[in-house]
């Protein structure tokens, strides 16, 4: 579950079935933004690089990355226009 995940320190890491694309995700940061827990493989995401949102998606923990620096993504809340 993404709130377990979230506990634990872990990161998400989507990888686009369509073209490939890998993108990291801090799991608290996602549960914050759904506020309810979910499960990690319901967690939806759009890839930036071919519009596809069908994504194989893996939990990784900052010790297991071998990159010195990485590069997160985080999610942001965009109010659309309100109704007068
Ligand atoms: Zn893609």
């Amino acid at each position: 579950m993404l709130s377990h995940a979230a506990r634990q320190g872990y990161l998400l890491r989507p990888r686009c079935r369509g073209c490939g694309r890998e993108a990291l995700f801090v799991a608290r940061d996602l549960m914050v933004m759904y506020v309810t827990d979910r499960r990690i493989d319901s967690v939806r995401f759009h890839c930036q690089q071919c519009d596809g949102r069908d994504h194989e998606i893996r939990l990784v923990h900052p010790d297991e990355l071998f990159e010195r620096e990485y590069v997160v993504w985080r999610p942001a809340i965009v109010k659309g226009k309100q109704k007068a």
